[in-house]
């Protein structure tokens, strides 16, 4: 889908319309948002030539965050761009320059056998390429201004992107995923994700709030495309915050914590989806949410720990 020059790539991690990249095109000019794995760069590559734009053509990758399903392949995908420079969050950047922490981290999470199939040997990012954008961080795209916002909540080194011609956002992870499986006459579904190991809760609620303060007619998420009627996901963002939040108090005590948060989101999200008309069983839920489930609720152990330290 293409609009005002902006482009969705599916980048073809884990399933169709999961992840997604942007290509924002202006004036024979380009610009990446995220960039998914290793195995996207030829899917990236690919949605260059439909736009009919050159890899030369590319004076930016800016990514929201360096969890590896947005900035996974960044590394390899600056390869192929020999005029881009990497725009990304100031907590960020050392990852990309030497991605061994990165690794480490996202080994912990997913295992070894997980991390090479799914993502592939992380390539550095040479430092002179990287570019630190602090909160108002202004990125030219040949006269589109792209603004950098600091939005914390989902993870410390996040930032979404203002496109101030469009009067779109592209907000990574920060306005909460939404998969186009779960739509029905209410529109879309949305839920936060507060996968390990920096979801702050009250960090999350001020940088939706901020989001919201632009009064963008359109999100674009990572996970996943452009959703509309932005007021209204938001209320639901916050109320679902505040109950996964609730789910988390509730379980800190239970033995085999980690089971229990899991079972309790799952409830959470079935009675939820239902509540939003969606027809699907339980076998159906777990299959596109059980990762989700998994993550939020090892996100939500950390906070915990972090909370009782
Ligand atoms: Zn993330």
């Amino acid at each position: 889908m293409i609009s005002q020059g902006i482009h969705t790539i599916d980048t073809g991690f884990v399933r169709p319309r999961f992840d997604a990249a942007y290509l924002v095109v202006h004036d024979g000019h380009g610009a990446f948002i995220d960039c998914g794995t290793n195995h996207s760069v030829p899917r990236l590559l690919e949605a260059l030539g439909e736009a009919a734009l050159d890899a030369s053509q590319v004076d930016w990758l800016i990514l929201t965050h360096v969890h590896l399903d947005h900035a996974g392949g960044a590394g390899e995908l600056m390869a192929h761009l020999p005029n881009a420079q990497l725009v990304v969050h100031p907590r960020g950047a050392r990852h990309m320059i030497d991605p061994s922490q990165l690794w480490e981290g996202a080994m912990a999470v997913y295992g070894e056998a997980v991390m090479m199939q799914a993502y592939g040997r992380l390539r550095p990012v040479p430092r002179e390429r990287v570019v630190e954008a602090p909160d108002g961080h202004i990125v030219d795209l040949h006269g589109r201004i792209l603004r950098c916002i600091d939005t914390p909540g989902h993870a410390k080194h996040h930032l979404a992107v203002y496109d101030q011609h469009a009067n779109v956002c592209f907000t990574g992870d920060t306005f909460g995923l939404s998969y186009r499986e779960f739509d029905t006459d209410k529109g879309p579904f949305i839920m936060p994700t507060t996968t390990p190991v920096q979801f702050d809760p009250d960090a999350l609620h001020a940088s939706i709030n901020r989001l919201l303060a632009l009064k963008p007619k359109a999100m674009y998420l990572t996970h996943y495309g452009r959703v509309e009627q932005v007021e209204q996901l938001a209320i639901k963002l916050h109320e679902m915050i505040d109950a996964m939040v609730a789910v988390a108090l509730h379980c800190a005590e239970l033995p085999e914590r980690h089971a229990q948060l899991t079972k309790e989101l799952t409830e959470l999200y079935a009675a939820r989806t239902a509540e939003h008309g969606w027809r699907g069983d339980r076998d159906a839920l777990l299959h596109w949410l059980g990762m989700d489930i998994e993550l939020n609720a090892q996100g939500l152990g950390v906070w915990l720990d972090r909370e009782r330290a």
